[in-house]
Order: C-alpha cells, then sequence, then structure tokens
C-alpha cells in the first residue's frame, strides 16, 4: 500500500549544466540551492514549489506524495499553509 518515494534527486544547474545528487528533504520545501560548481542560486520555476520539481530529476517527497494521493492524506492542509506563508514573504 505505501509506494515508494523519490528520495533523491539529481539537480541540473540550468546555468553550467552541472549535475548533482542531493537528498530531498522529506517534509519540507526547498527553495535556495546554489550549485557546487559555478555557484549560480537557483530558484524554483514559477508555480513549482521547490528547486527539486524546477530542476532535479524527481520532483519533491511531497508533490510525489500530493500527485498520488492527495485526498487521502490529511496533512495536506500544513502544505497548503507553507504554500500562504511562502507567497506572503516575497
Ligand atoms: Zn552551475
Amino acid at each position: 500500500m505505501k509506494h515508494h518515494l523519490h528520495t533523491r534527486s539529481s539537480i541540473t544547474c540550468s546555468d553550467c549544466g552541472h549535475t548533482s545528487d542531493e537528498t530531498m528533504p522529506l517534509d519540507a520545501c526547498v527553495h535556495l540551492y546554489e550549485c557546487k560548481n559555478c555557484q549560480k542560486l537557483m530558484t524554483p520555476d514559477s508555480g513549482d514549489c521547490c528547486i527539486f520539481c524546477s530542476h532535479g530529476s524527481h520532483c519533491c517527497p511531497t508533490s510525489q506524495r500530493e500527485s498520488r494521493a492527495y485526498r487521502e492524506i490529511p496533512s495536506a492542509s500544513f502544505k497548503a499553509a507553507s504554500i500562504v506563508n511562502a507567497a506572503q514573504t516575497s
């Protein structure tokens, strides 16, 4: 019943093309990532919740869970709250 979640994602730098395997946090969104090669600071594309969704080989665990069974997850409200917070701080 429990689906396998990808917890590692390969991030590709939008500037130099350098890729790096990163471990994704299970319950947080990463909004800033510094390329290990050229130090470019990468941010999510508009509409994406985190850098893994925009630049990684896998979407973040939060999005993976949501796309599979969002209607079954009561804790989805905490994610909505974090999106509101992110919008207000920008
Ligand atoms: Zn780079």
